[in-house]
């Protein structure tokens, strides 16, 4: 039998994102002897976590209660709230234990000024975080395996004994005092996703790791652990529709809707483009293309407002006539003309227009109507960018308590089984999203999970 841990183990994390970094992390200085293992190799190791740049922490700037007001006003009533007001209260700690461990910060983006109170940017994103994070936890003597997958976990009666795991020698047993999974969501699994949405999934683009199956969030699950969070639920943004089928990054997301319309493969419109600011907007336009023929659709636009937007990675088709724009996108040149001249026709030139605000100034007699920063596509060269729904993570969950222990489906906790991260954010956010909240979550309860961890662990 290969891979077998010369020493066992008190702490077994699975995972190499930030839950698992942050619990490696506080499962060593507590003492713990620590495990960690990555399923992907080490240059695609940090799963969805390298992609990021923002954490979202309370401070006096940014009062408790207002961060509960606003992740309530995303997700619904529905979460746990007494969870996400410790999970809130406790990010207050985060900025730092995080420099403790090597973050460090930078201003926030132009473009993005409303968080520079609300979150902290970490220099160079998520990857050079996760960079230091792997520095410092191989300094402190965290081993770290990478290219092993965690198959199983054999769990008797609440107890996690051994992880069956394969590695690139081969399949494996590893014993442990307790785990901690940190393993992510579903996002990166097909299967799964076409069970919850149909033939559709297949053309999701998937943003972050596709490593993340969901493979013991799912066993987990069957092992009798309580379920929560929204299991057809997934965040979800327009991307372009020519980035790869995974790991795209932040880069492939298209920010150029508001400025001016969308249509789908049929040439028509099917939503307000204008319907609200950033973050909201950000989030509600995987789900509509989701829905529209073939999960495509082209954000079309002219000279005017070229610029105005972050650039995304791919440059856009660019034609002096419509007809050659739809020829590009590989639709009907009549169907796309007639929807311009609509909207053209429909735009209320009265009010004037200020992509800053919500300027109010709509269409009329056009349905959907857009109803902020109309203006009528009339000035060539025209642009269009495909799109196509880009999944960001999903919302199932197991249960947790403020430990970060996994609860039964009776409300008791496995005795030395541990969550972190987005295998258990579903307790705290099971629709919508608050920009940086995912990792607050995972690095509230990973450093939790890490700390308990090595506890039991170590008494074990
Ligand atoms: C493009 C993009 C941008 C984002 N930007 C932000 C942002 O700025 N701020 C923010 O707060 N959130 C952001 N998010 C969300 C954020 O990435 C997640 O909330 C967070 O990274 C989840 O961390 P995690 O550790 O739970 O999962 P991950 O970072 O995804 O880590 C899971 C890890 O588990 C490994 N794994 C999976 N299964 C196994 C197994 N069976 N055995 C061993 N290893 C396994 C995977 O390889 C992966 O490394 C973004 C997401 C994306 C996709």
């Amino acid at each position: 039998m290969a891979g077998r841990a010369a020493v066992r183990p008190d702490v077994l994390v699975v995972g190499g994102g930030n839950a698992a970094l942050c619990a490696a992390l506080a499962a060593r200085d507590a003492g713990g002897r620590v495990l960690l293992l990555e399923k992907t190799a080490p240059e695609w190791r940090g799963g969805n976590s390298k992609y990021t740049r923002n954490v979202r922490v309370a401070s006096p700037e940014y009062p408790e209660d207002e961060f509960l007001r606003d992740l309530i006003e995303v997700t619904g009533p529905d979460l746990d709230r007494q969870l996400a007001r410790f999970t809130i209260g406790r990010s207050r700690e985060l900025p730092a234990w995080m420099e403790a461990h090597g973050a460090r910060w930078q201003g926030a983006l132009r473009g993005t000024l409303q968080l520079s109170r609300t979150n902290r940017f970490f220099l160079g994103g998520g990857k050079a975080l996760l960079n230091a994070y792997y520095r410092h936890a191989e300094r402190a003597g965290v081993e770290v395996r990478y290219r092993t997958e965690v198959l199983a976990l054999e769990i008797e009666n609440g107890v996690f004994r051994r992880a069956r795991v394969r590695a690139p020698e081969g399949e494996a047993e590893i014993e442990a005092g307790a785990v901690v999974v940190a393993s992510g969501g579903f996002e990166g699994n097909r299967e799964w996703l076409r069970r919850t949405h149909g033939e559709a999934a297949d053309n999701y683009l998937v943003r972050g790791s596709g490593a993340n199956d969901g493979r013991l969030l799912g066993q987990l699950l069957e092992l009798g652990a309580r379920r929560r969070g929204n299991p057809h639920g997934f965040h979800a943004v327009a991307c372009d529709a020519r980035a790869p089928r995974a790991e795209g990054g932040i880069v492939t997301r298209v920010d150029a809707i508001p400025f001016g319309i969308v249509v789908n493969r049929e040439g028509r419109r099917f939503a307000d483009e204008g319907a609200d600011l950033w973050p909201k907007r950000y989030a509600s336009w995987g789900g509509l293309i989701a829905r529209q023929p073939g999960q495509l659709a082209f954000s079309v636009f002219d000279r005017q407002v070229m610029g105005r937007f972050i650039p995304p990675l791919y440059p856009p088709y660019r034609a002096e006539r419509l007809e050659d724009l739809a020829g590009q996108m590989g639709i009907d040149a009549v169907a796309l003309i007639e929807t311009v001249e609509g909207f053209n026709r429909a735009v209320d030139s009265d009010a004037p227009y200020d992509p800053g605000r919500l300027d109010g100034r709509g269409t009329r007699g056009v349905d959907p109507p857009k109803s902020n920063w109309a203006l009528a596509l009339e000035q060539p060269p025209f642009f269009a960018y495909p799109l196509r729904p880009g999944i960001t993570f999903t919302y199932l969950a197991v249960g947790v308590d403020e430990r970060a222990r996994v609860l039964g489906e009776d409300g008791h906790p496995f005795a030395n089984v541990f969550a972190a991260g987005e295998v258990m954010a579903g307790n705290v956010l099971l629709n919508g999203y608050l920009g940086g909240f995912g990792m607050t979550i995972g690095s509230v309860f990973g450093r939790i999970a890490g700390e308990e961890a090595a506890v039991c662990g170590r008494a074990a």
